[in-house]
């Protein structure tokens, strides 16, 4: 065991002294002497500065560096446990352990605020870098709503409809049998009811209108013998197999027009003004007989194609046609059935499918879209 000029060799306590070269020590370097359990608490310090040291260095984040602060420096952390053994030394030795502690201590705590600094500032960067606002990126558009196409087709059908005087008459979806066909002159069993594949309820003699056509009837009843123009918009329902053209829901508008005198020019003339003031002035019109238990005469009408003026294309499937609507002259026993004298009044009704019309006023392939929320359909119009 190495000696020194302070410490007399052979000494009675020489065994359990030794030398100590620390330059933490009183700030100064030299040889001190001190005892074991010295010898062992500032090796202690020592390591535990230079563990604390390098952990820092490897705590990169708030988290980590509170973790580090609680095993070098809390109250129950290292440093702590290591000065507990203070209690062991005797009261002159006392004085240099706690010294040195306390140098380590502040030396840990002044790069313990260092570190938290140089994090606190990285994550501002980070934060600054994430939201940081380039100002040479060009906008972005905004998505404006808009109204689905069978509602354009429907206000543009009102108002064309309540500029010729027509009423719009709610009439309910579930209908009764009686109302959805019979008092239209299809009794039970009538072929006629093969044309409307129905959904019928669990409830005997309800059914989902198949048609618009039974508003007829309730706008009769509520107004006769008062003359009405009214039309009659709304959902109806049919069992069908769902293909580009068919959907298992879909809207009809119905008109009707009961008074004295009415003729079949009436009709002619309220449905070429709709289609001229709908699809654009100068639409070409033609009608073909046709069949409804309802009408009589019954008709279809038809426009030349909007999309091709009449030279053929798919959506006129070649013909230069387009099927716009069926129509005729009220047949008198659905006027009897309205509550009005076949003898004195006449009337017309039709069915058009706001649908179809906005299909082919916007050249659209395939009804599903109209239901399957796709937005991008409302931006093709
Ligand atoms: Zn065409």
């Amino acid at each position: 065991m190495p000696g020194c000029g302070a410490c007399a060799s052979g000494d009675a306590t020489a065994d359990s002294q030794i030398s100590f070269s620390l330059a933490t020590a009183g700030g100064k370097k030299g040889l001190i002497h001190m005892n074991i359990m010295q010898q062992d608490i500032l090796q202690q310090l020592e390591q535990l500065q230079q563990d604390a040291q390098t952990a820092l260095i490897l705590a990169t984040t708030t988290e980590s560096v509170r973790d580090w602060y609680s095993e070098y420096l809390s109250r129950k952390g290292r440093l702590t446990a290591i000065l507990r053994n203070l209690g062991n030394l005797s009261a002159e030795e006392r004085p240099l352990i706690g010294k040195v502690a306390n140098e380590v201590k502040s030396a840990l705590e002044q790069a313990l605020q260092e570190r938290q600094a140089a994090i606190a500032q990285a994550e501002l960067d980070a934060i600054r870098s994430a939201e940081s606002v380039d100002i040479t990126l060009p906008g972005r558009p905004q998505n404006l709503g808009k109204l689905h196409i069978t509602t354009r087709a429907l206000r543009d059908i009102y108002a064309i409809f309540t500029a010729m005087g027509f009423q719009i008459y709610d009439s309910p979806e579930v209908e009764t049998d009686e109302y959805n066909f019979q008092l239209l002159n299809m009794p039970e069993g009538h072929p006629a009811r093969d044309m409307w594949d129905t959904f019928y309820t669990t409830t005997p003699g309800l059914l989902l209108r198949t048609h618009t056509s039974p508003g007829q009837i309730h706008a009769m009843r509520e107004y006769a013998p008062e003359p009405i123009r009214v039309i009659l918009p709304g959902k109806c329902y049919r069992y069908e197999a769902v293909d580009a053209s068919h959907e298992s829901m879909f809207y009809q508008v119905e008109g009707l027009a009961v008074g004295k005198h009415i003729t079949f020019s009436d009709l002619k003339g309220v449905l070429i003004n709709f289609a001229n003031q709908m699809y654009g002035e100068g639409r070409k019109a033609r009608f073909r007989k046709s069949y409804f238990p309802f009408t009589e005469p019954s008709v279809e009408m038809d426009i030349d194609c909007v999309l091709c003026g009449g030279k053929g294309c798919p959506v006129c499937k070649y013909t230069g046609w387009l099927e716009m609507l069926g129509a005729g002259m009220v047949n008198p026993h659905v006027l009897q059935n309205g509550g009005y004298d076949p003898a004195e009044f006449s009337g017309f009704a039709f069915g058009l499918g706001p649908d179809r019309i906005a299909l082919q006023k916007y050249g659209i392939d395939d009804i599903r879209y109209f239901f399957t929320n796709d937005a991008r359909l409302l931006d093709r119009v």
